[in-house]
């Protein structure tokens, strides 16, 4: 989508350090970080969120997934644990309208989320 700020990063408009990219799928981490590791896994094609998905794209999540796992161990956080989440929506806290999961850790995340 011509103006979403994801989509600029994904296609590289926006030039950004990728930690991870293929074919469906870019990480990068979060410009405003909130623990040792918070790496952003969007999908390279537009979604405004997770209910644009349906069942033909179920493998992207799947996929996305697979990513974070192997970010997980890369960045060193996968043994202690970390956290995969995915804002929907306005009460969901999602801030930015292009389908992202954040993956955190380096310290101990507490629960509940505020
Ligand atoms: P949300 O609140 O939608 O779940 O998450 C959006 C995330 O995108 C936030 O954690 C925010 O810090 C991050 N973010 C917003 N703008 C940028 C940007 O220009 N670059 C990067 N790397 N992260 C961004």
């Amino acid at each position: 989508m011509k103006e979403c700020l994801f989509c600029k990063i994904a296609n590289k408009e926006i030039p950004s350090e990728f930690l991870y990219e293929d074919d469906k799928v870019v990480a990068f981490k979060d410009i405003d970080p909130q623990a040792p590791v918070h790496i952003l896994i969007i999908p390279k094609a537009h979604y405004d969120s997770i209910l644009d998905i349906v069942d033909k794209e179920g493998d992207l999540v799947g996929h996305i997934h697979k990513v974070a796992t192997k970010l997980a161990k890369d960045w060193g956080v996968a043994e202690k644990g970390f956290r995969l989440v995915n804002n929907c929506g306005e009460d969901g806290g999602q801030s930015v309208k292009h389908l992202h999961y954040h993956l955190l850790g380096g310290r101990n995340l507490q629960w509940p989320p505020g």
